[in-house]
């Protein structure tokens, strides 16, 4: 066991109420490890409140103990002193992605467990392993060293992160790891079926209009190897899906053959947008996301934007990105 790990655990071992805290923009890792930390030290006896001080996109409310576990930064804001001995926040790589959580940060005993490169540190006790491919992986370490019975329920929560943080074992992140670790969850009771019908065979019919939009909207540079496009408030509001329940579709842009890098500018508010970026093969969109203010994974990152003229920003972000990645396409004839 890591050094930081057994630290974790016995911090968690003498603590019996724990706030557990996940990030803006929630995603399946994110909400998986979340659910899973919760349900499993609730088996230990534990007094445990999981928070995101965000909207849950409705794709991850069509799991019933993701509606049901998760509550909002309104719901423990007046009992957050009383209540609450250490904070255990998980997947989230800067400060600020804790929302309006922030602000407690030095009112508690902050335990930060995440697999993100551009890690910021800035828990009490931090452990940080890129190596993990999602932080459902890290939460399961936790809780099978705390000795967490793990029943069908459990299984299954835990898995949908790694499911989703792997694109369903696919991404290069899924290794040798990732596949041990689903093999003792399916033996635990873990149904990747259901994971697979709720998210990837659910989509509603104003999402795929909402598809064929974005593709008009796309456009390419750099011969093909930068794929992008608009998903605007607009757009939007032509289907009636509100921007938390909207794809980026920045994953379907990527699988265009000879696409290396996809980003889509997604507006969340009139003029703030947030840039989804994903590589192929090689590019680091990790290093990108950080000039830019944000992080994320060598092959999956983001940031935000604020412009009164988004077609303007796209073009020079594009081509700022553009620069950066011909001189280090390891086939590229811009080299
Ligand atoms: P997505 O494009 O799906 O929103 O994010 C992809 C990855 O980048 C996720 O792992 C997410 O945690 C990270 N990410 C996205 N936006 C930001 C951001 O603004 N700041 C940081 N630190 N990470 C981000
Ligand atoms: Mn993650």
């Amino acid at each position: 066991m890591s050094e930081n790990l057994k630290e974790i655990v016995e911090e968690i071992n003498k603590n019996d109420n724990i706030l557990v805290v996940g990030h803006i923009l929630p995603d399946g890792d994110d909400v998986s490890s979340l659910v899973s930390m919760t349900l499993g030290l609730e088996k230990l006896g534990k007094n445990v409140t999981a928070v995101i001080d965000d909207e849950i996109p409705e794709y991850l409310l069509q799991f019933p103990l993701v509606k049901s576990k998760i509550k909002k930064f309104e719901d423990v804001e007046e009992i957050i002193y009383k209540k609450y001995d250490i904070m255990v926040i998980l997947d989230c790589s800067s400060p600020d992605r804790i929302g309006r959580f922030e602000k407690y940060l030095n009112a508690f005993h902050v335990l930060l467990i995440d697999h993100h490169i551009t890690n910021k540190y800035f828990g009490n006790l931090n452990w940080v392993d890129t190596t993990m491919a999602s932080t459902a992986q890290m939460v399961y370490r936790i809780l099978t060293s705390l000795n967490v019975e793990y029943d069908k329920e459990l299984s299954t929560m835990n898995l949908l992160g790694i499911a989703t943080d792997t694109g369903f074992f696919k991404y290069q992140n899924a290794g040798v790891l990732v596949f041990k670790d689903v093999t003792e969850l399916i033996e635990k009771g873990a149904n990747i079926s259901d994971i697979s019908n709720t998210i990837l065979d659910n989509i509603p019919l104003e999402q795929i209009y909402l598809y064929k939009d974005v593709i008009s909207n796309l456009k390419l540079a750099l011969n093909g190897q930068i794929a992008y496009s608009l998903l605007s408030l607009n757009m939007l509001s032509k289907y009636n899906v509100l921007p938390k329940d909207s794809p980026s579709f920045v994953e379907n842009l990527r699988s265009i053959r000879g696409v290396e890098i996809a980003i889509v500018f997604q507006e969340y508010a009139k003029g703030s947008y947030h840039v989804s970026l994903r590589s192929k093969k090689w590019a680091d969109v990790s290093k990108i996301a950080l000039n830019f203010g944000g992080g994320g994974h060598p092959r999956a990152a983001g940031f935000s934007v604020e412009t009164n003229d988004i077609r303007q920003t796209m073009e020079e972000i594009v081509d700022t990105i553009s620069k950066t990645i011909a001189n280090h396409n390891p086939d590229s004839a811009f080299k």
